[in-house]
């Protein structure tokens, strides 16, 4: 199998990442955070187990799509000669059981059943490709990837892959005959080009300038480095990297604020010298306006 659209941290999670280094998150966000976090995880462990397909199929991963006003996503994605597999990945951890059509966690919270999100999204996905002249044949499922979960009263169904039956699973789908042809790469760039965009920014909890932690964090274990530019972890960091790698977070933070030496100086914590600052600005950015209203924009 040929990877053709690969996982990358999502836009939002970025930005999360970016945010809890330096702020206190409310509990609901702070929730959500820790359920991205995990989710990611999950997802990173599929791709590893997903790199065991052997069939000539293409995967594409973290589509996102809106049809009938309702906007879905698929975690991933494998296109094989007469089948498109759709896959929902989830990383719970623990007990969990059934109550009719209810998912309950053993203390008694309910969480969105999986099953009708997968089949909700199934409908949507095969009107999509009707609208776009395929008559594709889907099979969904819902795989769990965490050894340590188990759902009491579980269905038989066999659109659930428990962790212990995965490599069942997989050896199925290994079993599947697949040559692809060019239709196939045609299908898998129309799903590309079919996505929907939603903004990053809409979700994330309020922040201010003013009101975040000033510093450069480990881009491993994201907590603020030492004056020498080195983490607790052992990760250590050249000034200009770590300035170039700060200025990346406070453009992403911050789209619409100016980038200039001083700004990047109180930005960093005064961690590195205004010189240093200089030095990368000047040959990374290219320098708008002059005196007060000078400021660095990104070279494309
Ligand atoms: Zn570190």
């Amino acid at each position: 199998m040929k990877i053709i659209k690969p996982r990358l941290v999502t836009d939002e999670l970025k930005l999360l990442r970016f945010l809890h280094s330096r702020m206190e998150f409310p509990v609901d966000d702070l929730r959500r955070f820790e359920n991205l976090e995990k989710g990611f995880k999950g997802e990173q462990i599929f791709d590893k187990w997903s790199e065991d397909i052997l069939i000539d199929g293409l995967i594409l991963n973290d589509l996102l799509f809106e049809v009938n006003n309702t906007v879905f996503q698929i975690d991933s994605t494998l296109i094989s000669q007469g089948t498109l597999f759709q896959f929902e990945v989830k990383n719970f951890e623990g007990d969990y059981y059934l109550e009719g059509d209810k998912w309950l966690t053993l203390s008694g919270s309910t969480i969105r059943n999986p099953l009708h999100q997968l089949e909700r999204s199934e409908i949507l996905l095969k009107q999509l490709l009707q609208n776009n002249g395929y008559n594709m044949h889907i099979e969904s499922y819902l795989l769990f990837i965490n050894p340590n979960f188990h759902l009491y009263h579980a269905p038989i169904n066999q659109s659930i892959i428990f962790p212990t039956q995965l490599s069942r699973f997989l050896d199925k789908l290994n079993r599947t005959p697949s040559k692809l042809n060019g239709k196939h790469s045609k299908l898998a760039e129309t799903l590309v080009s079919k996505q929907t965009f939603q903004s990053p920014y809409k979700r994330l909890p309020n922040y201010e300038y003013n009101q975040l932690e000033k510093g450069i964090c480990c881009p491993y274990c994201r907590v603020f480095m030492d004056d020498t530019l080195k983490c607790k972890c052992g990760f250590e960091e050249a000034p200009s990297a770590a300035i170039l790698r700060g200025i990346e977070e406070f453009r992403w933070l911050f789209p619409d604020r100016r980038i200039t030496t001083n700004g990047v100086y109180e930005w960093c914590g005064g961690m590195v010298s205004r010189k240093t600052i200089w030095k990368v600005l000047s040959s990374n950015f290219q320098l708008e306006g002059h005196g007060q209203s000078a400021h660095y924009v990104k070279i494309n």
